[in-house]
């Protein structure tokens, strides 16, 4: 053939020489784990990032080798990331809410070589130093002056950099490992996910089209998801790889800190799971303030509530992106854009629309089948194992943990209950393990908790299923009530009633002052079920 495309691989920290070069002024602001705010640009975390190359590929560790960072968000955080993957190494991001046996059997798993570290996490370090056998040095993200006394043997941030001059990226394949990320692990072990150049890359340019995230020069994103969490929901690709203004909370996500950032660097993009919205309305109730800027949310990790949706369109005036996805996925599945045809619709039914998951922007392809891996129609009510695959897609767990999760033509099964709408909108009714099964048929417990949610004196609401004498499984409603609010449970199912089958209707109604969350925001509903396992015991059989 006389011509062809360039071979161009698709590295990721191209994705910071284009910010550093086209938008270099951009700003990068953060508040570091110390609570002062830094302002940097895309220019100096670029160069930062090479001073970091420069100093990895000193240290002499081989291509492929893991780095281990338990950080909070921030411009050193962000720089660190393509420092490490500049190097050709992988930057294996820890998430310090697990359990701490959790966080030394995937750091141990992983083999990390170097840990770095905000100062937040040192006290953990300190208990866990013993067990960690990979890990040979730790690196504090502070300045000497503001590293505190710890046991640990550890090297400052500013010291380890000193005299640091920028190195160039190493070269590697598109296909080579550069991050890393492990699954909460609500079922066993948590199980590793490998990222590529090329994977991150191909899902940062699906991420930033228009109905996706639509991100634009124009934007001020903030991720208050930190980017532990499921690869930072790949935020630290798709806005460099944009130009977007960053700004980075660091590690305080209380409402009244989230709201004051926001406020003061003009945010008009953010992402969060749930859990973190509830925070910032509690804290905009109490003082009355609004939003001034923030004009897109994207919302998932668990579903979005549509009383969330609702508030945040209808009282901020702030658009709701509710996506779905997982760490397995990179993470983008599927996000709740509306199309043409649904211009007409009445404000209910656009609600309704966006409390499902939503549609696949390109790269992702999407199924649900019957436990005999049979097709299912898409016609919006039959729901069965949602599947996956793509090239940001996982292809196996590291070390091959959890092979069976993957089918030999290559769909991942997601552990999610789902259907799919003539329209494309996939709509999840549950966690396989979470289904309650009453009578032999299933009722969705997300569905339930949504209704619930709509009731004005309802904060947080958990549907599980309880083991009952005559139906096998009946659900439960669990409830933390608004502060101050009635605590009437019948009045709260009568709400439900209307817009349910009879069936599905929790006998029960139980009341607590928290609901418990794992370590990415989840209902951890394990717990609520060893919890209340008994409330139908004496039943009628
Ligand atoms: P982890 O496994 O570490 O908790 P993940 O983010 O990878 O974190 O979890 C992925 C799972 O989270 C999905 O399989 C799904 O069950 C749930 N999830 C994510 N987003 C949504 C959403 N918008 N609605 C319902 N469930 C969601």
């Amino acid at each position: 053939m006389q011509g062809a495309p360039q071979d161009w691989p698709l590295l990721v920290h191209t994705i910071l020489d284009h910010a550093a070069r086209w938008h270099g002024d951009r700003k990068v602001v953060a508040r570091r784990a110390d609570g002062r705010i830094a302002r940097t640009t895309y220019a100096d975390v670029h160069t930062e990032a090479q001073k970091i190359t420069g100093r990895l590929v000193a240290s002499g560790l081989a291509p492929g080798e893991r780095v281990g960072a338990l950080c909070w968000n921030t411009d050193r955080h962000l720089s660190l990331w393509y420092g490490v993957m500049g190097a050709g190494l992988v930057h294996h991001t820890v998430n310090p809410r697990l359990f701490e046996e959790q966080i030394s059997f995937i750091v141990n798993d992983a083999e990390d070589r170097i840990m770095f570290t905000d100062i937040t996490f040192l006290p953990l370090l300190e208990k866990l130093r013993d067990q960690l056998t990979t890990v040979r040095q730790i690196i504090v993200l502070a300045d000497r002056a503001d590293v505190p006394e710890t046991s640990l043997e550890v090297t400052a941030w500013d010291d380890w950099l000193d005299g640091a001059e920028p190195h160039p990226w190493v070269s590697v394949p598109e296909t080579a490992p550069c991050g890393m990320c492990y699954t909460s692990g609500t079922t066993g072990l948590p199980k590793g996910v490998v990222y590529s150049h090329r994977s991150n890359v191909l899902h940062a340019l699906g991420m930033s089209v228009p109905d996706v995230l639509g991100l634009s020069a124009r934007d001020v994103v903030m991720p208050i998801v930190p980017m532990f969490h499921a690869n930072g929901w790949s935020l630290a690709f798709s806005a460099p790889l944009n130009g977007t203004a960053l700004v980075l909370p660091g590690a305080a996500l209380d409402g009244a800190s989230v709201y004051e950032l926001m406020e003061d660097e003009g945010v008009t993009f953010s992402a969060a799971v749930p859990t973190v919205w509830l925070g910032l309305f509690k804290h905009m109730e109490s003082t009355g303030q609004r939003l001034s800027s923030l004009s897109r949310v994207v919302i998932g990790g668990s579903a979005c509530p549509p009383a969330m949706t609702k508030k945040f369109e209808e009282i901020y005036g702030v658009e709701v992106l509710h996506a779905w996805g997982m760490t397995e996925m990179s993470p983008l599945g599927t996000v709740a854009s509306l199309l043409p045809q649904h211009d007409s619709i009445s404000a209910e039914d656009k609600l309704a629309l966006k409390d499902t998951q939503g549609r696949v922007p390109y790269t992702v392809e999407m199924k649900v089948t019957d436990d005999e891996n049979r097709e299912l129609p898409h016609d919006g009510k039959t729901f069965g194992r949602l599947k996956v695959r793509g090239p940001a897609v996982a292809g196996a767990y590291f070390k091959n943990a959890g092979a069976e999760n993957f089918d030999e033509d290559g769909w991942f099964d997601t552990g999610d209950v789902a259907h799919i709408s003539p329209d494309g909108f996939m709509k999840i009714t549950d966690r396989s393990k979470d289904v309650i099964k009453s009578g032999g048929e299933w009722i969705s417990s997300i569905d339930l908790e949504n209704l619930a949610m709509l009731h004005p004196d309802v904060a947080e609401a958990a549907v599980i299923g309880v083991p009952h004498p005559k139906w096998d499984e009946r659900p439960l409603l669990v409830i933390v009530p608004q502060p101050g609010a009635a605590q009437d449970g019948a009045a709260i199912l009568d709400s439900m009633r209307p817009h349910i089958a009879k069936w599905w209707l929790p006998d029960e109604v139980t009341f607590v002052s928290e609901i418990p969350h794992t370590a990415t925001g989840k209902i951890q509903k394990t717990k609520l079920r060893d919890a209340f396992q008994d409330v139908y015991k004496g039943a009628a059989a």
